[in-house]
């Protein structure tokens, strides 16, 4: 059998896969702990007790994130720039930009028109532009980071943010729910604030169509609306599998290539 496994050891997620010609056979994603082996092996664990696949039937692993030079059962590393275009690439074919936004940085990666990586940037000095900002505005707000995409897209009178600074925008969000302004509003501002910091980064590497997003943001609806508005074109979405798995499925499409 030739089966083939990726696993992206992030800063907030791990994430598993495991791939046979092609098709996704299954994936894990859990919280990354702080020892990138015990998490890379912690959720390699869960997904052969899923999927009942062992271990000596994956012929060839591939990891990445950065925890991926610390994991011990894989074959080799590659960076989460190639893995997100790889994987990008898998379900976008015409994917020429790519916004990756994790738990604790961004990247914006552009790619000709065979595919090659030519351009990357990426912003890992500052928590906001990176999932690490919506995180800290749910928890003021009291909600789960995954509803602010939905209540966003009620807003009616979206909130202005005077500062994209996490800290700032933090007591900006306090002031807004103490003057009783309506939590859909308050999250489409925040939404709207973490795309405008995104949005500069895409323009300084001038995006190409078309424009694809992966890591976990790309999960809030109201952050890809945003930043499709401010940059002026679609960001195409990945249906056909969770954005937050793309770095692994990149990964373990390379495993496959040298089995
Ligand atoms: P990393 O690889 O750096 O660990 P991920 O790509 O897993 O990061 O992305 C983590 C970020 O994704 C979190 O900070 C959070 O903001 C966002 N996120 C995770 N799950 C969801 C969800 N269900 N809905 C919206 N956003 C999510």
């Amino acid at each position: 059998m030739s089966i083939a496994a990726g696993v992206d050891v992030g800063s907030l997620s791990t994430k598993a896969v495991i791939i046979k010609s092609n098709k996704i056979i299954g994936f894990a994603i859990i919280k990354s702990g702080p020892k990138p082996v015990e998490s890379a092996n912690k959720v390699m664990e869960q997904l052969l007790n899923q999927t009942g696949i062992v271990q000596n039937d994956i012929k060839r692993a591939v990891g990445t994130g950065y925890g991926r030079e610390k994991i011990t059962f894989i074959d080799n590393a590659i960076s989460e720039i190639s893995c997100h275009a790889k994987g990008a690439q898998f379900f976008v074919s015409s994917a020429r930009t790519i916004i990756d936004i994790g738990g604790q940085d961004c990247k914006v990666i552009k790619l000709d028109q065979d595919g090659n990586i030519i351009k990357f940037i990426t912003n890992d000095k500052c928590a906001s532009g990176t999932g690490r900002f919506l995180d800290v505005m749910a928890q003021v707000m009291n909600i789960d980071v995954s509803e602010l995409g939905k209540l966003s897209q009620k807003s009616t009178k979206p909130i202005s943010f005077a500062s994209i600074c996490t800290v700032w925008a933090q007591a900006d969000v306090i002031k807004h729910i103490n003057s009783r302004r309506p939590a859909e509003d308050i999250c489409a501002g925040i939404n709207a604030a973490m795309a405008n910091r995104v949005s500069m980064m895409t323009n300084a590497i001038k995006v190409e169509k078309d424009i694809c997003m992966t890591g976990g943001v790309a999960k809030n609806q109201g952050v890809v609306k945003a930043l499709s508005s401010i940059l002026g074109c679609k960001i195409k979405r990945i249906k056909k599998a969770d954005p937050q798995l793309i770095g692994a499925i990149g990964a373990a499409l390379f495993a496959q290539e040298k089995i």
